[in-house]
């Protein structure tokens, strides 16, 4: 039988599978623990919207027919919350979509896409896909970003500079001042992407909304978000790109599946979006937790890097891998990082109360040896 692998183009073969971590399913039955914590992929613990409970009772038309593939009516409602045109925005089935999207549509084979170092893996995966060579900028010791390399790679003229800010696994972020000084070093020719999948645990005086920051400068950009973090619908799979102009969003258009967000996700991150209230409850909830659970950590001597997101990312001290396999045996997901030079870090989500003091106790009784 023919060798199949050969069928294969050489970047696909070259990827790593995504690490996307386990079930509550598959810890249970794999682990025989019933209470588990799921603090690997980020989930908001407080879930959508009440009011989105109310919205599917007659689900009929909403699942027989087609949905608007250009969701017009949620674009609509994007454009008037960041005051953009309804033409500079863009739909993802997940933001992780468009990042695949941008990719096909703007990197030739030999391209060069810069993004920061430890990565959001899909930053790096559809860059490699398309044949693009991926440059790392990696954070300092103190596990912030490294502003000046990274406008040294800006200055070098990459195809596309795409970042997530703040910065997954890290948490740490860029202020406007920093993300001022990457915006002025960037070429004509290259794409800035930033992802702002934490924008809305982050919003304040430090962060900048690189919506308004990159308004008029005049550059090429795309900013991403997701409705799977602080709206807390990552299994509808719906995100947002909004770009520069309604020129670059149309030929994107053209680079993804006609129908690539459904109807149910469209609907409900309309009302996802109207419901401010549930967004503060859910972003006050990650950040007084966060602190407390990091409290706790560099109590108990763990080095535990800057966050603006409702995750954070510590160094076990040791084989982080093996850390995580006996947290998941005490019922907790975390995501243990293996990119080279990072892997004894781990990146735990921002739970409910209880999954984070089920996460705490786990994790001391290990060191403790218990
Ligand atoms: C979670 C995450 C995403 C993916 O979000 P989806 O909208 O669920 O695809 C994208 N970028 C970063 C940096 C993330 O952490």
């Amino acid at each position: 039988m023919a060798d199949v692998s050969s069928t294969i183009r050489a970047e696909v073969r070259s990827l790593a599978p995504y690490n996307a971590g386990l079930t509550l399913e598959e810890v249970r039955t794999r682990y025989q623990v019933d209470r588990i914590a799921k603090l690997g992929s980020n989930e908001n613990p407080l879930g959508p919207s009440p009011r989105l409970r109310k919205l599917f009772a007659d689900i009929g038309d909403l699942a027989r027919l087609y949905p608007d593939p250009q969701g017009r009516a949620l674009c609509a409602e994007i454009a008037g919350h960041f005051g953009v045109g309804t033409g500079q925005v863009i739909l993802g089935n997940g933001s992780e979509d468009l990042i695949a999207v941008v990719c096909r549509s703007v990197v030739r084979p030999g391209d060069t896409v810069a993004t920061l170092y430890p990565s959001f893996p899909l930053h790096e995966d559809y860059a490699t896909l398309m044949g693009g060579i991926v440059e790392r900028v990696t954070v300092r010791d103190d596990l912030e970003i490294n502003l000046d390399a990274l406008v040294a790679a800006a200055r070098r003229k990459p195809r596309i500079l795409m970042f997530s800010n703040p910065m997954n696994p890290v948490g740490s972020w860029l202020s406007p001042a920093g993300l001022k000084t990457v915006i002025e070093a960037l070429d004509d020719e290259t794409l800035l992407v930033v992802d702002e999948a934490y924008a809305e645990y982050a919003a304040g005086e430090d962060y900048p909304s690189a919506v308004d920051l990159l308004g008029e400068t005049g550059a090429n950009w795309v900013v991403l978000r997701t409705f799977s973090k602080a709206y807390g619908l990552a299994g509808l799979r719906i995100g947002y790109g909004i770009a520069s102009g309604a020129d670059l969003c149309s030929f994107f258009d053209r680079a993804r599946t006609p129908f690539n967000t459904n109807a149910i996700a469209q609907a409900s991150a309309i009302v996802a979006l109207a419901d401010e209230g549930h967004l503060r409850l859910s972003v006050e909830h990650a950040i007084g937790e966060r602190e407390r659970v990091r409290e706790t950590l560099e109590s108990s001597g763990y080095r535990v890097a800057p966050s603006k997101c409702n995750f954070l990312f510590f160094d076990a001290r040791g084989n982080s891998t093996a850390v995580a396999e006996e947290l998941l045996k005490r019922g907790v997901i975390v995501k243990p990082w293996k990119q080279p030079g990072f892997d004894a870090f781990i990146r735990a989500s921002i739970g409910s109360a209880e999954e984070n003091d089920h996460f705490l106790a786990a994790l001391e009784a290990i060191r403790a040896g218990r």
